[in-house]
């Protein structure tokens, strides 16, 4: 079944409101195997919306509308559907009954316009609302099928979860299971990481391959469709297993919100070990984003930030010797950094942060030159970067570099 998403208001075309009841319904409609076409946003307009409604019901069999169920006069999707399929509009005999619950509870006085708000579309089903006032409607006409849900998110989407969801299972028996898996990449390029598997994504429909990049990571949603979830993972495991094939040294992890940290401060509590940082350019960057990782601190104790070479001394002990000779944008620099930090904080592993945030050069040395250092048992390596655009990119492409480092 084709299906399109309809978000009526205004305040959604002049971006003061994020579509995101868009966002909810796309998914929760491919979570039901109804496959989504397209996504209109309309003003509070009643012409307009009409004939919306005339293109939409061309291309697709399910209207699903969003907004515009409220008691004020810029609310008129059941108004607008309802004249557009000639019907009326009737009360919803249990919304109303709740709604005067509500005001008698409140002690507030129900005024005539909050009537609208439990009216729904003769001859179809009204949609309970549990976190608001304004009713649903669901209705088929001829060939089509119209849902008409509340604005507010939080209400949306509890009336789609209870009453609409199983009103659209029962429209779509065959049910097509979508099922998504999320591969994420550090190191590598989107282009590149195309590039290596320009045959597998020209030659794949199920599941299909989809690249998106993020700052400094590149993500790959593979989708496949079957009749079960079972069925669905087996189209999916030889192709993640081929890509992994070709571009495993870059693979970090998997899962639509894991994130390079996660796998980090996964891998140091496998391994029983514990970290700390010295951080100058990225002043706390990469501690704050150990912070993040809930459980963090069964192997993170605390580090340094050290901003200026006094810094450095005071807290790190570094040699003055070694910031005059070699700069404090500088391998021996970072390294001593690290070794430092590990012996303070003592710890097994240390990370160091050394370079220009820019915009302006340090040292000689453009922005984006950065050292980072990691010390262990093992001894201490450091890696030469060049990262480019602004402070705050650099910034971060150095935290994740670092991540990197340590988990390798
Ligand atoms: P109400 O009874 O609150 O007026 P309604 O069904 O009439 O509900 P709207 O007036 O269209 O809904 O929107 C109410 C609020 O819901 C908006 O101000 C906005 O905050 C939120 N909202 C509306 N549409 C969307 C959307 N597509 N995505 C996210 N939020 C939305
Ligand atoms: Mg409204």
């Amino acid at each position: 079944m084709k299906a399109e998403i309809i978000a009526v208001g205004t305040e959604l075309l002049l971006g003061q409101v994020i579509n995101t009841n868009a966002a909810f319904l796309a998914e929760e409609l491919a979570d039901l195997g109804i496959e989504v076409y397209y996504q209109t946003v309309v003003g509070d307009n009643p012409q307009r919306l009409a004939e919306l409604i005339t293109e939409a019901e061309q291309r697709s069999e399910l209207l699903v509308l969003c907004g515009g169920l409220g008691p004020t006069e810029d609310d008129l999707t059941k108004q607008v559907v309802a004249t557009h399929l000639g019907r009326d509009l009737v009360q919803d005999q249990q919304g109303l009954k709740k709604m005067e619950q509500h005001f008698t509870f409140s002690g507030r006085r129900m005024t005539e316009n909050n009537l609208l708000q439990t009216l729904y579309i003769s001859g179809g089903t009204p949609l309970a609302n549990t976190t608001g006032l304004a009713s649903g409607s669901f209705i088929t006409v001829a060939q089509h099928h119209y849902l008409l849900l509340p604005g507010p998110p939080s209400e949306l989407q509890p009336m789609f979860r209870l009453a609409a969801r199983p009103l659209l299972t029962a429209l779509s028996p065959v049910q097509e299971r979508i099922v998504s898996r999320v591969l994420r990449f550090y190191g590598i390029g989107e282009s590149q990481l195309v590039t290596e598997l320009a045959d597998l994504i020209a030659g794949q429909t199920n599941p299909t391959i989809a690249p998106y990049a993020k700052p400094n990571e590149v993500t790959l949603r593979l989708t496949a469709k079957a009749s079960d979830e079972s069925v669905a993972n087996q189209l999916l495991q030889p192709v993640i297993e081929e890509i992994l094939a070709r571009l495993g040294q870059y693979y970090y992890g998997e899962g639509e919100t894991t994130t390079l940290a996660q796998v980090v401060v996964a891998q140091l509590q496998a391994a029983g070990q514990t970290i700390t940082a010295a951080e100058s350019l990225t002043a706390g960057l990469f501690q704050s984003t150990l912070g993040d990782v809930p459980g963090v601190s069964s192997v993170f104790p605390g580090g340094f930030v050290t901003y200026s070479a006094a810094t450095k001394m005071a807290f790190l002990d570094i040699d003055p010797q070694l910031i005059e000779i070699h700069g404090a944008v500088s391998e021996a620099c970072a390294k001593a950094m690290a070794q430092q930090a590990r012996e303070k904080a003592h710890t097994d592993l240390a990370v160091a942060f050394t370079g220009v945030a820019g915009p302006e050069p340090l040292e000689g040395k453009p922005a984006g030159t950065v050292w980072i250092a990691v010390a262990s048992q093992q001894g201490v390596r450091a890696e030469l970067c060049h990262f480019n655009r602004d402070r705050a990119y650099i910034r971060h492409s150095a935290v994740m570099k670092g991540l990197d480092m340590v988990r390798r």
